[in-house]
C-alpha cells in the first residue's frame, strides 16, 4: 500500500533547467509546489557544455528573464566569461554568451529552489502517474510514496530509459553516472503517450593542469559587459554612468586549438568501434552539435576542426573540450587527444559518452504544453525532443505559468511567433513535431528583427506582470526604459541640424556632408554614424543608460526593416486570429486530403495560421478548411 504523503497544486518531476523554471513560476504565482529530482545535488546541472546563450539561445534567456524567470539572473551571478557574439552582424543575431561556473550555477539554482516560498524540493524517483478519468491526480515514487496533485509537469530531460555508450560498452544510466528513469517512461507508454528515442553526446573532460595552453590561442571575454537579466546593474535604465559587471567577476579565458590529420585518421581507423557507426545507437542526434565521428566522416576533405577548451568553473580543475563530443572507446579518446596541439599530455577525468533516451512526441501537446490525452499533465524540456539548457528553461517557464493559469481557470498564455522565440519554439514543437533534437536558431524566427535580445522586456514583461510573475517595481522599470527609448527617438527625429554645424564632424566620420537641414535621426541612419559618434554634434542630449542607448540606435537604424516586418506580422496575425474550434472532427470535412485529415486530427490546430504550418497540409486543404469554417460559423 503506497503512503500518500501530501497533496500539492503542482508536482514537477525534475529540477533541471525546465523543472527549475516550471517549479519557481508556479510557486511565484501562488501555487503549492513539490519538485522531485533523482539527485538533489544535480539541481540545475549542466551535463554538457558549461555555457549559456549564443545566437537564438541568448534570445531565449532574455525572454525567460523578461517573463520573470530565473536563468538570466542565475548566469549573471555565476558566469566566468561573458561575450556579445556577432557584433559584426545585425542586431537580430547579436547575442550574449556566457561561460558558466557549473558548480556555482547549480548551487545558485538549488538556493533559489530551496528558498522559494510554497516550493518544496525533494529527492525521489517518480515511477508513475496517478490518472483518474483522463485527468492526472498524482505521482508515485520508487520508494512507495505518492503525492496528490492537480497538475503534474514532467521535465525528465535525458533520463527516461537513459542508456550511455562509450565505444563497445553500453549500460543503463542517466547523464554523469546518475540513475536513469526507466519505470516512468514505461508508465507513460501505458498511459497511451507516444514516445520516440533520441541521442546526444558529450566530450571528455580533462584535468586543467595537464593542458598546455601555450600551444593554443587565448580567447577572452568582453571588457565592457552586459548581463542577461534586465535586472542586472548593466541593464538598469536609471544607471546613466558606465556600469560594467566587471566588479564581481574576474573573467577566465577559453582556448582555441584544432584537430589534425592524425586525429581524423585515428577516428576513421576506429569508426567501427563507435556505437553510432556499428549500429548500436540508431537514434537521431543533434545536427547542430555534431560529434567528432560525424564531423570526420561527413566532411572527409576538412583537414581540421576547431576545438575550444572551456573552464568548467573557477575552482574546478576540469576543462570542457568543445567540439570533441564523442562516444569513441576510451583508449581511442586518449589517442585522439595526443594528436591535438596542447592536449598531448592531457589527462581525461571524465570520458566522453553518448546517451540515448526517450522523449515524448510533442505534437501530442497543446501550445500550453498540456497533454491532449491526459488533462492537467504538462511536459517541458528535453523530454519534448529539444536540446539545450535554454530551450528547456523556456518550455519550463511556460509550463509553470500555464499550470498556474489552469488552476485559476484562466486561458493559457500562448506566445505567438511574432511575440517571442519562445513562441516559435513551442509552435514548431506542437505543430511540426521533431525528427531530431530541436535546437533554437535565429533562422527559425521569421520576425527575428522584432525578436531581438535588447527588447525582450518590451515584448514580454507586461505579460509576466499580468500572470503574477513580475513584480510591480520590475514592470515599472521596463515601462520606464520603454518611455526613455521612445522619448529619445522622438527627440532625435525632432532635432534638426544644418550643414554648417555638423559637416566637419561628418567628414571626420567618413560620411558625406549635409546639403540641407536634417534630423539627428536621419544622420544616425547612416552606416558610418553611431549614437556614440553623434554626441559631438548633439550637445543637448540627455544622459542615458547603455540599455536605452542601444535600443534607440537599433530602432532608428533599422526603422525601415522593422516597419516591413511589422507589416508581415499584421498579415500573420490575421491568419492566427481565425480560430478553429478545439473539437472539430476533421473526418467529416469533405474535400480534405487523407494526409491533411490525419495531420489536422493529430495536431488539432487552434488557428488557421497554425493549420497552414502543419507539414502535409496543402494550400488547397486550407481553402477547404476556410470554406468549411465559414459555413460552420454560419450554422452556429
Ligand atoms: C550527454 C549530454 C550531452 C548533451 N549535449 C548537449 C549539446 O551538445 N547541446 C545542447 O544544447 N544540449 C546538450 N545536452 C542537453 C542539455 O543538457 C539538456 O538540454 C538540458 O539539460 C535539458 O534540460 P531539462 O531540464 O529538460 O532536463 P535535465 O537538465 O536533464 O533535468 C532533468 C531532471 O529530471 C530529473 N528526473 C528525471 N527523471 C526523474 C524521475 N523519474 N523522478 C524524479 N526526477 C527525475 C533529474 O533528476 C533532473 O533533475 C546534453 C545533455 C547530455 C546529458
Amino acid at each position: 500500500m503506497r503512503y500518500r504523503e501530501a497533496d500539492y497544486d503542482v508536482v514537477v518531476i525534475g529540477a533541471g533547467h525546465a523543472g527549475t523554471e516550471a517549479g519557481l513560476a508556479a510557486a511565484r504565482m501562488g501555487m503549492e509546489v513539490l519538485v522531485l529530482t533523482i539527485n538533489l545535488d544535480s539541481a540545475g546541472a549542466m551535463p554538457c557544455n558549461p555555457a549559456i546563450g549564443g545566437p537564438a539561445k541568448g534570445h531565449l534567456v532574455r525572454e525567460i528573464d523578461a517573463l520573470g524567470g530565473e536563468m538570466g539572473r542565475a548566469i549573471d551571478d555565476t558566469y566566468v566569461q561573458m561575450r556579445l557574439l556577432n557584433t559584426g552582424k545585425g542586431p537580430a543575431v547579436q547575442s550574449l554568451r556566457a561561460q558558466a561556473d557549473k558548480r556555482e550555477y547549480g548551487h545558485r539554482i538549488l538556493r533559489a529552489l530551496m528558498q522559494q516560498p510554497r516550493l518544496r524540493l525533494k529527492q525521489a524517483m517518480a515511477d508513475g502517474l496517478i490518472v483518474e478519468d483522463g485527468r492526472v491526480t498524482g505521482v508515485s515514487t520508487k520508494t512507495g510514496v505518492c503525492y496528490g496533485a492537480d497538475v503534474v509537469i514532467i521535465t525528465a530531460g535525458v533520463y527516461l530509459q537513459g542508456r550511455v555508450f562509450t565505444g563497445e560498452y553500453g549500460y543503463e544510466s542517466g547523464p554523469n553516472g546518475l540513475t536513469p528513469a526507466t519505470d516512468l517512461s514505461v508508465d507513460l507508454v501505458e498511459h497511451g503517450l507516444e514516445m520516440g528515442r533520441f541521442m546526444t553526446g558529450t566530450p571528455p573532460r580533462v584535468s586543467r593542469s595537464t593542458v598546455d595552453t601555450s600551444r593554443m590561442q587565448r580567447q577572452d571575454g568582453d571588457r565592457e559587459r552586459q548581463g542577461f537579466s534586465f535586472m542586472s546593474p548593466s541593464n538598469n535604465p536609471d544607471e546613466v554612468g558606465e556600469v560594467s559587471e566587471e566588479v564581481a567577476h574576474e573573467q577566465l579565458p577559453c582556448w582555441l586549438t584544432h584537430t589534425s590529420a592524425d586525429t581524423h585518421r585515428i577516428v576513421q581507423e576506429n569508426i567501427g568501434r563507435t556505437p553510432m557507426y556499428d549500429g548500436t545507437m540508431e537514434a537521431a542526434g543533434p545536427r547542430y552539435c555534431p560529434c567528432l565521428e560525424d564531423k570526420v566522416m561527413q566532411f572527409p576533405d576538412r583537414t581540421s576542426h576547431p576545438v575550444f577548451l572551456e573552464p568548467e568553473g573557477r575552482d574546478v580543475q576540469e576543462m570542457y573540450i568543445q567540439g570533441l563530443s564523442t562516444s569513441l572507446p576510451e583508449d581511442v579518446q586518449v589517442r585522439v587527444l595526443r594528436t591535438i596541439a596542447g592536449l598531448e599530455k592531457a589527462e581525461i577525468v571524465r570520458p566522453g559518452y553518448g546517451i540515448e533516451y526517450d522523449y515524448v512526441d510533442p505534437t501530442q501537446l497543446y501550445a500550453s504544453l498540456e497533454s491532449k490525452k491526459i488533462s492537467g499533465l504538462f511536459f517541458a524540456g528535453q523530454v519534448n525532443g529539444t536540446s539545450g539548457y535554454e530551450e528547456a528553461a523556456a518550455q519550463g517557464i511556460m509550463a509553470g505559468i500555464n499550470a498556474g493559469l489552469l488552476l485559476r481557470d484562466r486561458e493559457p498564455l500562448v506566445l505567438d511567433r511574432s511575440q517571442a522565440y519562445i513562441g516559435v519554439l513551442i509552435d514548431d514543437l506542437v505543430t511540426t513535431g521533431v525528427d531530431e533534437p530541436y535546437r533554437m536558431l535565429t533562422s527559425r524566427a521569421e520576425y527575428r528583427l522584432l525578436l531581438r535580445g535588447d527588447n525582450a522586456d518590451f515584448r514580454l514583461t507586461e505579460l509576466g506582470h499580468e500572470v503574477g510573475l513580475v513584480s510591480d517595481g520590475r514592470y515599472a522599470r521596463a515601462r520606464r526604459r520603454r518611455r526613455l527609448v521612445e522619448e529619445e527617438i522622438d527627440r532625435l527625429n525632432e532635432t534638426r541640424v544644418r550643414g554648417d554645424d555638423v559637416n566637419t564632424h561628418l567628414e571626420n566620420l567618413g560620411t558625406s556632408p549635409l546639403s540641407e537641414v536634417s534630423s539627428l535621426a536621419q544622420l544616425l541612419r547612416r552606416p558610418e554614424v553611431s549614437y556614440e559618434t553623434l554626441a559631438p554634434v548633439d550637445p543637448h542630449r540627455p544622459q542615458l543608460a547603455r540599455s536605452v542607448r542601444d535600443s534607440v540606435e537599433i530602432e532608428i537604424k533599422y526603422e525601415g526593416y522593422i516597419g516591413k516586418q511589422k507589416e508581415q506580422v499584421r498579415r500573420y496575425r490575421r491568419s492566427e486570429r481565425t480560430r478553429i474550434p478545439h473539437d472539430v472532427d476533421y473526418a467529416v470535412i469533405p474535400g480534405l486530403s487523407r494526409e491533411a485529415r490525419e495531420k489536422l486530427q493529430r495536431v488539432m490546430p487552434r488557428s488557421l495560421g497554425q493549420a497552414m504550418r502543419i507539414p502535409g497540409v496543402s494550400p488547397s486543404d486550407i481553402s477547404v478548411l476556410m470554406v468549411w469554417l465559414e459555413r460552420d460559423r454560419g450554422r452556429t
